[in-house]
């Protein structure tokens, strides 16, 4: 039986995480010097100042989050078997939704996993850590994969920046069979391609596949230009679901070259076109031009990549809904996504509807949503469900 050493709450502090949230912030935790002390990510027991032990986590002396509870019991094995049972569980919740074996299979704190974050591609499995707690358990993580999923490929894609907040190093590498250049991704029944280790985060967004699947439904008929398109998510399945043209916008080459791939792939390249350019600037280009697009989607990078940049990322959202209308066709439709953990969903909705005034526009929002069943949102953590995505139709 393990003996984690304890970690104490200030009296009256940790609200949050009695009432069942994982966090428990640096500020709310009794910080002696045997606490300070404690190795980046060593199990711990919490006790609060009276009352029953909050359980089992890891601790980070240098993390604003200090503690990520992983158990509701103390002293709790987080080993082979803790992996495994999780795995099992997440495994059997992607079951219900999906048939082949392309998912998010493991959300972090959605899946009671703070700090890991595992992307299927069928027999590929991209592992993300992001925690020093995590890391410290890297090889039960990498044993239980390999018992309940057992994948030829398995890929640790250890190289986001939030890292460093932790004290860890970055590094990309193959645990297991061979780093493949590129992968296959089945999606809505399109084909695409990936790069699981220079692509952006695991390679893949499966976050937005049900907003894809609905905007295929607009598509037969309808023109589209999606902005910031990556490796073609949102296009190629407009333009397989019946879009007569297809136009998507990104800053990076090897997204585009991706989304071109993947537009043969399908048999539609002759009514794909994929051009590199900043948005805003071809958003105000295609606007002095006077062009127009039936569908016009912008799913940009988080605009407030933190607290303070709130306001700043607020004004961005509010043009880029600016800009995209006044590209949307009379009675076309208007999709705006924020990935932002840190712009809420009420903000995110009034700058977009000062955006579509601005541009002189009226419409309905049809259809508010987020990421699909793969991405789970922690109830106690509003923060987990990071993704909101409005589809406005536009008069
Ligand atoms: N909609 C995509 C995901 C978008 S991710 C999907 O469904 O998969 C955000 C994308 O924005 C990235 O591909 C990135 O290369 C691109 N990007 C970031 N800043 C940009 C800019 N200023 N202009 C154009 N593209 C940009």
């Amino acid at each position: 039986m393990p003996a984690h050493p304890i970690i104490r709450l200030k009296p009256r502090e940790g609200r949050r995480a009695l009432a069942g949230a994982p966090w428990i912030f640096s500020n709310e935790i009794v910080m002696d010097a045997r606490t300070k002390a404690l190795a980046p990510g060593t199990l711990v027991n919490v006790l609060p100042e009276r009352g029953e032990p909050l359980g089992t986590g890891y601790f980070n002396p240098k993390s604003l989050i200090a503690v990520r509870l992983l158990d509701s019991v103390p002293d709790a094995e987080i080993g082979d078997a803790f992996f495994a049972s999780h795995f099992a569980r997440a495994l059997a919740r992607r079951a219900a939704f999906f048939s082949e074996h392309f998912y998010r299979l493991v959300h972090a704190e959605g899946d009671g996993l703070p700090g890991l974050t595992i992307d299927r591609f069928d027999d590929l499995c991209v592992v993300q850590i992001t925690t020093a707690g995590m890391e410290a358990l890297s090889r039960p993580i990498l044993a239980a994969l390999n018992e309940v999923v057992a994948p030829k490929h398995v890929i640790l894609r250890n190289d986001t920046p939030s890292r460093a907040l932790e004290g860890l190093e970055p590094y990309v590498r193959a645990a297991r069979g061979e780093m493949p250049a590129r992968l296959a991704v089945a999606e809505n029944g399109a084909r695409y391609f990936a790069d699981p280790s220079g692509g952006q985060k695991t390679g893949w967004y499966y976050d937005q596949r049900d907003n894809r699947a609905f905007i295929a439904k607009l598509a037969p008929g309808r023109t589209v230009l999606d902005c910031y398109c990556y490796t073609g998510g949102f296009a190629i399945l407009g333009a397989k679901f019946g879009a007569p043209e297809v136009v998507g916008v990104d800053s990076s080459v090897p997204a585009l070259a991706l989304a071109q791939e993947a537009a043969a792939s399908n048999g539609i390249a002759p009514r794909c076109k994929f051009v590199k350019a900043e948005v805003f600037e071809e958003l105000e280009r295609l606007a002095a031009a006077g062009e127009t697009f039936d569908i016009v989607i912008a799913d940009p990078p988080p605009f407030v990549k933190s607290r303070k940049d709130l306001e700043a990322g607020a004004r961005a959202y509010r043009k880029l809904a600016r800009l995209a209308a006044s590209v949307t066709a009379a009675n076309g439709y208007l999709l705006l996504a924020s990935c932002s953990h840190n712009m809420p969903r009420e903000r995110f909705e009034q700058e977009c509807a000062i955006g579509l005034a601005r541009a002189g526009r009226r419409g309905a929002m049809i259809r508010e949503a987020g990421a699909g069943p793969d991405h789970p949102i922690h109830p106690m953590l509003p923060e987990t469900a990071y993704l909101k995505t409005l589809l406005y139709a536009v008069d």
